[in-house]
């Protein structure tokens, strides 16, 4: 394990704030996790890639860094393979290398920032495809009782950009591997209509998972801002779930609105239609902004604070409330200690 006193945290998070913490403890293997202090959720964080989270003040305590890597074919049977990951592996590479094992079932969910450990928390979604449909199980650390816990593909409660691990018991659980089970035999995924335009304008018919990936790679580098140039944390809010009733009323009032069902009683709104209905996308205070290219984004363009960020981010929510009656959700793990 690697021990940091006083880590400065800038170049741990996407959005490239300044902040701090106590300590910072890197795990590198399983054993590390024997000689954990205890956890104390009031000071203490646990951080993934830093690719979704705002840290809008320093940490007093301790940051734990998951870095706990390896990948493996566990098992095979005709029609699909059992893949383990450890939660410290960057999960774009996984995909590619799950890809070029001639297994499918990630494609369109690459380039997607992060580690693996941090797909179930959010259960990472884009291009119509979501973790859920692959993850079998993920085993973790349970840090309130220093014992593991291995958690089926039920158990994980997984939902819209939600798990157990975010909503019902964050900070409880540390997730050290998850095992997902894919497919030997392809069937293309191709819902989402920007992922079917981008692969007919290269003239690709019947394409492969490797070229659905390649399409997804370049949508999201044209769509999305460079964390590297710009700090960002993809997606700031999530769209919102909407029952049956009120997402009508919504649409009779607001036609253009882009809506889909998302099952029977619920309907999904299109989050960055209302940012740019608002006038918000590229709006800018200071070095907190709104991209000029995803009204969904909210990027540091330099030296932006964590506060300020978060004060942007709620402008938008009121603004949104005050226009719509919807308070959008932010993504991202919002880090706010009373320090
Ligand atoms: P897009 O394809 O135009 O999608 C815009 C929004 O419309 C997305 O939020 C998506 O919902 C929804 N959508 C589009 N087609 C849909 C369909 N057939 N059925 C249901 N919902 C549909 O462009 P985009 O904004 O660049 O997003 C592309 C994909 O990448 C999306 O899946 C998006 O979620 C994902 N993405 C994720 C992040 C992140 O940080 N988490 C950032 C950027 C993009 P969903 O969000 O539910 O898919």
């Amino acid at each position: 394990m690697k021990v940091s006193k006083k880590p400065a945290l800038k170049s741990f998070n996407t959005f490239g704030v300044e902040a701090s913490a106590g300590l910072m403890l890197t795990l590198e293997n399983e054993e590390d996790l024997l000689s954990l202090p205890p956890f104390d959720p009031g000071s203490d964080f646990i951080l993934g890639g830093g690719s979704n989270v705002l840290f809008a003040t320093d940490i007093p305590g301790t940051v734990i860094q998951n870095r706990i890597s390896g990948r493996e074919i566990v098992k095979t049977t005709d029609q699909h393979a059992w893949v383990e990951a450890g939660a410290g592996e960057n999960w774009h590479e996984l995909v590619r290398w799950t890809l070029k094992h001639g297994l499918s079932g990630l494609e369109n969910l690459s380039l997607i920032p992060g580690l693996a450990g941090a797909a179930p928390i959010q259960n990472i979604g884009a291009y119509g495809v979501e973790l859920a449909a692959v993850l079998e199980s993920v085993a973790a650390w349970d840090l309130s009782r220093s014992s593991w816990k291995t958690f089926s593909h039920q158990d994980c409660a997984l939902a819209y950009r939600d798990s157990r691990f975010k909503t019902a018991e964050p900070d409880r659980f540390l997730i050290t591997s998850i095992r997902l089970r894919l497919d030997r035999r392809f069937t293309p995924q191709l819902e989402y209509a920007g992922l079917r335009e981008e692969l007919s304008r290269i003239n690709i018919r019947q394409a492969t998972a490797l070229e659905i990936s390649d399409a997804v790679v370049r949508l999201r580098q044209r769509k999305l801002p460079n964390p590297a140039t710009s700090g960002n944390a993809g997606s700031f809010f999530k769209n919102p779930v909407l029952d049956r009733d009120e997402s009508q009323a919504l649409l009779a009032r607001y036609p253009g609105l882009p809506a889909w069902p998302l099952n029977e009683e619920t309907i999904k709104a299109s989050a960055a239609w209302m940012i740019e209905h608002c006038g918000l996308k590229g709006h800018r205070t200071g070095d907190a902004g709104i991209s000029d290219r995803h009204a969904l984004v909210i990027v540091n363009h330099g030296s932006a604070t964590g506060g300020e960020i978060l004060q942007l981010a709620r402008k938008v929510q009121s603004t949104v409330h005050d226009t719509f009656g919807i308070t959008l959700e932010p993504e991202p793990r919002i880090v706010e200690f009373s320090v």
